[in-house]
């Protein structure tokens, strides 16, 4: 089984380029974002425990998106490959994900790392509150919270992957096709 991460900072593009590459190469897309907000909108336990904490911008505990991947790996045993899209962010998901794919032999095999500056990921969320109503993109205080996680907890995965040789980074600052040209060369 192959497993690929879409990494980057809130905003990148992620969720735009997986669409791209589940057409073209029929991964199966996890977004653990996508999956807490479903939680969120069935109105489970979970959910309203993950609320709270994403609605301020705030991480989800690993030991929950922990478990959401092993379910989603455990429920799509026939799929082309797995696109990790949110996931992991951070150095201890990381260290799970890389001894739970062990046990079964696999790894991960290549990390896709789209990079904006602060100040568009700014410009994009704002503009993105607008369409998807999120409330975690509607206040720039959250925002900026949500920025400064992706630094301080997300961003030391670039080292962690660029030590196992599987760090590959795109700039995310063009058109949608000229960023998925650029993955599909990866790919
Ligand atoms: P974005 O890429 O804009 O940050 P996501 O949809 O990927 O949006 O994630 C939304 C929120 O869900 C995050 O801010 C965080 O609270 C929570 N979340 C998603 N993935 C994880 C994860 N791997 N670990 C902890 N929290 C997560």
């Amino acid at each position: 089984m192959k497993y690929y991460l879409l990494f980057g900072p809130p905003g990148a593009g992620k969720g735009t380029q997986a669409k791209l590459m589940v057409e073209k190469y029929n991964y199966h897309h996890v977004s653990t974002g996508d999956l807490l907000r479903q939680e969120i909108a069935k109105g489970t336990e979970l959910g309203k425990i993950a609320k709270q904490l994403i609605d301020n911008g705030n991480f989800v505990d690993d030991s929950i998106v922990v478990k959401m991947i092993e379910n989603e790996i455990a429920q799509n045993p026939h799929v082309a490959g797995f696109l990790f899209d949110g996931f992991p962010r951070t150095t201890a998901q990381a260290e799970i994900l890389d001894k739970m794919l062990e046990k079964g032999g696999d790894s991960v095999e290549k990390v896709i790392s789209i990079i904006i500056s602060d100040k568009l990921v700014f410009e994009r969320i704002q503009h993105r509150a607008h369409i998807e109503g999120r409330k975690d993109d509607a206040a720039p205080e959250i925002i900026q919270t949500r920025i400064n996680t992706y630094h301080k907890k997300t961003e030391p995965l670039i080292e962690y992957y660029k030590k196992q040789g599987k760090y590959n980074e795109i700039n995310g600052e063009g058109t949608i096709e000229e960023i998925f040209a650029k993955i599909e060369e990866l790919l």
